[in-house]
């Protein structure tokens, strides 16, 4: 499954989860530090590397 990389709007935690495309798509997703559901999902790292022409 999938890795998904949050970072929590009102405490600032970073954080990652595993979910399946059914729990992605209900996006129920909340900090497990404060609780909160105001969380932006950061783009991972290796999914934005740009390919490099040599
Ligand atoms: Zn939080």
């Amino acid at each position: 499954m999938p890795v998904y990389e949050f970072i929590c709007e009102k405490c600032k935690k970073r954080f990652t989860l595993t979910l399946s495309l059914s729990e992605y798509e209900k996006k129920k997703f909340a900090c497990p530090k404060c609780k909160s559901s105001k969380v932006r999902q950061q783009i991972s790292t290796f999914q934005t590397v740009t390919p490099k022409k040599s």
